[in-house]
């Protein structure tokens, strides 16, 4: 996954015009910016590649989340419909709005299960947000009719999918908002920083003026511009869009390298008939940025997960005892450890939040082994992985 591994001469060359600008900010400045716009470059190339008519950058992919979820009017006491499975940013941003994260069973795609969301709805939800974990993508036809159905807006995140597609849409572009992040171990990065998508013109421009303190980006004195709403700073620098720029151009390149090593490992698992893959809806293309695969019980995935750490396997994940991408160890949120009090909307959204059952997801995610997929591996470095891999794993089933 990580773009970081082919950081060079185009990033330096990007980082360079804005340095010898000295302007490192996105907004104002034009008489010393000799033409560079960073943050505008990135966002039109966005544009393009996600097919989308809006794309605003901001300085992380969880301020993309939220500015996404402020954009669109959530606000204190609504429900947004998250999967267990997925990275502590998806609550943080919902809770940042004072917005209450019901948290839903994860199928065999590891991503929200359509059945489970259909059960969460109640009266108060505003948006279900899948996120497209590990390189593949929720049922979006599926999540896209409960939508439909009940006024409910669908928020992909799709921070570790980025260029995946679904019945050849890109991955993001498809709900009513898309979000990803280019933090430093995404597929394509900027050091730090995150975008949002959308078709709609209204979300946009609440977007950018919800991350810019409520400026309204009209003229060319920012210090005479009106805020027609409550704001924050979610920018992001000039440098880190830069390097933003080069990546973005390599995306493509990045996915087809990917999916080399992704293959060639998944040919050798696949000759272990006790070993299965995750699910991809149909119509579903991976971004190939990890491989995921099941082992028959809970207890045989710990084994397997230990005896490629121990054959010197690098980058396997077992989640379901992982920190920070599984509900079980996400005691902070429900305990409600906050440094100051919630607000009282999401204090009482949070009251079941610890007892509710999540065996259907823990009968997934308890067997998942998910191997990240390196850019910088040799063909030899594949080869000998994808054969020790599949050694390791026969002597464990
Ligand atoms: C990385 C990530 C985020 C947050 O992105 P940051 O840029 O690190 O804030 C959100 N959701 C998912 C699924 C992620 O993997």
């Amino acid at each position: 996954m990580p773009g970081f591994e082919l950081f060079g001469e185009a990033e330096r060359n990007e980082v360079n015009k804005v340095l010898e600008t000295g302007v490192l900010m996105r907004y104002g400045f034009d008489g010393m910016r000799q033409d560079q716009w960073k943050a505008r470059e990135l966002e039109a190339a966005l544009q393009t590649r996600m097919q989308t008519e809006y794309a605003h950058v901001v300085s992380s992919g969880t301020a993309a989340l939220t500015v996404a979820l402020a954009s669109a009017g959530v606000g204190a006491g609504d429900e947004v419909i998250m999967p267990t499975f997925t990275f502590v940013a998806s609550f943080e941003s919902i809770i940042a709005l004072g917005a209450v994260p019901i948290l839903v069973d994860v199928d065999d795609t590891l991503t929200l299960d359509p059945k489970a969301v259909e059960a969460a709805i109640t009266p108060k939800t505003k948006v279900i947000m899948p996120v497209h974990m590990c390189g593949s993508m929720a049922d979006l036809d599926a999540l896209k009719a409960i939508c439909q159905g009940h006024e409910i807006l669908l928020l992909e995140d799709a921070c570790q999918a980025i260029g995946g597609s679904y019945k050849g849409q890109p991955l993001g572009s498809i709900g009513d908002l898309g979000c990803f992040s280019f933090d430093y171990v995404k597929t394509i990065t900027c050091g730090e920083g995150g975008a949002l998508i959308t078709n709609n013109q209204e979300y946009y421009e609440n977007a950018h003026k919800y991350t810019d303190h409520g400026h309204d980006h009209i003229g060319h004195d920012r210090g005479a511009e009106t805020h027609p709403f409550l704001g924050y700073n979610f920018r992001i620098s000039e440098l880190n869009a830069a390097v933003g720029c080069a990546q973005i151009q390599r995306l493509d390149e990045f996915l087809a390298i990917q999916k080399r090593n992704y293959t060639h490992v998944r040919e050798a698992l696949s000759k272990i008939s006790e070993i299965s893959f995750r699910r991809v809806p149909e119509g579903g293309e991976e971004n190939y940025s990890f491989l995921n695969f099941f082992l028959p019980t809970e207890e045989l995935a710990k084994k397997a997960h230990q005896a490629l750490v121990e054959g010197g396997v690098d980058a396997c994940f077992y989640w379901y005892d992982n920190n920070w991408h599984y509900y079980r160890k996400w005691e902070h949120l429900t305990n409600r450890k906050s440094l100051g009090k919630l607000p009282m909307e999401l204090k009482n959204g949070l009251q079941h939040i610890g007892s509710v059952d999540f065996s259907a997801s823990d009968h997934w995610v308890g067997r998942t082994i998910s191997c990240l997929v390196k850019l910088g591996w040799s063909e030899e470095e594949v080869a000998s992985r994808a054969t020790n891999m599949a050694e390791i794993l026969r002597k464990v089933v």
